[in-house]
């Protein structure tokens, strides 16, 4: 009786945001993971369609969805899908779904939000990576980026690294995760891993940073972390050819070394996450552009404020 609660539950809160479509698309294991959110977390799952703009995420490459994993200023738990996804609706919400338990699985004091530095931003940026300076100078010089707008890229761009950053240890911990676990949706694992590998394949390109109007140092910097993801996406789906083709990019020694050498052998959840977040952030020199809101009591405090609008979410 209370399973069949829960189920109604679940199930009317995900209709109530998007098309009927959906419920059919719903594998019944794909709604018992939504039902294990709801249990552990004490909130239900809410779905809503979002293109990459809605997503304030327009920089490089798409992403399939966001989580809002917290929960705390809200009755339910926000799962933004990119609707170029909806193909693969199980995988994404059994993704987006694991990035919750994953932070829920840890005692609430050591909740983690990485958020930009209070202040200073360019003066920590620019003390240990000097040479962007430079190249937001040529970059005007150029004509690629005009001088009144040159900051607001900049801040962006490194938005950008760190969010990736912040995203991708854990994306590839709950992708083996799903792999090894979740055989109900590979058909659907591979088609969303292959399309993530084409998106970021095209910013191989290198004329393609000054296109965008980004320091090359921040762009390699998102390359570098980007494509760490692809070489594991690649080595687990067997695609030798697509890995083959990146071989041949600078970046490909440091990607390497961020999954062999910066990936904790145990897969530790959210704590390990954090730590492997840490360790690659050291191996790429930009320990010092983020700093930790440690514990959800904090976090809470912190998005009641203007500064919780820098924080980056995970
Ligand atoms: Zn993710």
């Amino acid at each position: 009786m209370e399973q069949e609660k829960t189920n109604a539950r679940t199930i009317e809160t995900i209709m109530s945001d998007v098309d009927e479509n959906l419920l059919r698309m719903l594998e019944p294991e794909t709604i018992r993971i939504l039902e294990k959110v709801e249990k552990i977390t004490g909130l239900p799952i809410r779905v809503k369609w979002e293109s990459n703009n809605d997503l304030e995420y327009d920089n490089v490459g798409e992403i399939i969805g966001l989580v809002d994993v917290s929960g705390i200023d809200k009755d339910f738990h926000l799962v933004r899908c990119n609707p170029r996804f909806v193909g693969h609706i199980n995988h994404t919400l059994v993704h987006e779904s694991m990035h919750i338990l994953r932070r829920w699985q840890a005692p609430f004091n050591k909740w983690k939000f990485l958020a930009l530095p209070e202040q200073n931003l360019w003066t920590t940026i620019i003390g240990t990576k000097p040479q962007i300076k430079d190249e937001l100078i040529e970059l005007i010089k150029r004509g690629l980026l005009s001088p009144s707008e040159s900051y607001n890229f900049f801040c962006n761009w490194v938005r950008d690294v760190l969010f990736t950053l912040a995203c991708i240890p854990e994306d590839i911990r709950i992708e083996m995760s799903i792999w090894n676990n979740y055989g109900f949706i590979r058909k659907e694992q591979i088609k969303s891993l292959l399309v993530q590998i084409m998106d970021v394949s095209e910013l191989y390109d290198e004329h393609y940073a000054h296109k965008l109007g980004c320091p090359p140092t921040l762009y390699s910097l998102k390359l570098a972390i980007s494509s760490a993801y692809i070489i594991f996406a690649c080595c687990t789906l067997g695609e030798i050819t697509l890995l083959k083709q990146s071989k041949g990019i600078k970046e490909f020694d440091m990607r390497r070394r961020l999954l062999v050498e910066g990936l904790d052998k145990k897969d530790r959840g959210f704590i390990g996450d954090c730590s492997d977040i840490d360790r690659w952030a050291k191996m790429l020199g930009i320990e010092g552009w983020f700093t930790w809101i440690i514990g959800k009591e904090n976090i809470q405090q912190i998005l009641e404020t203007k500064k919780g609008k820098e924080s980056l979410k995970r």
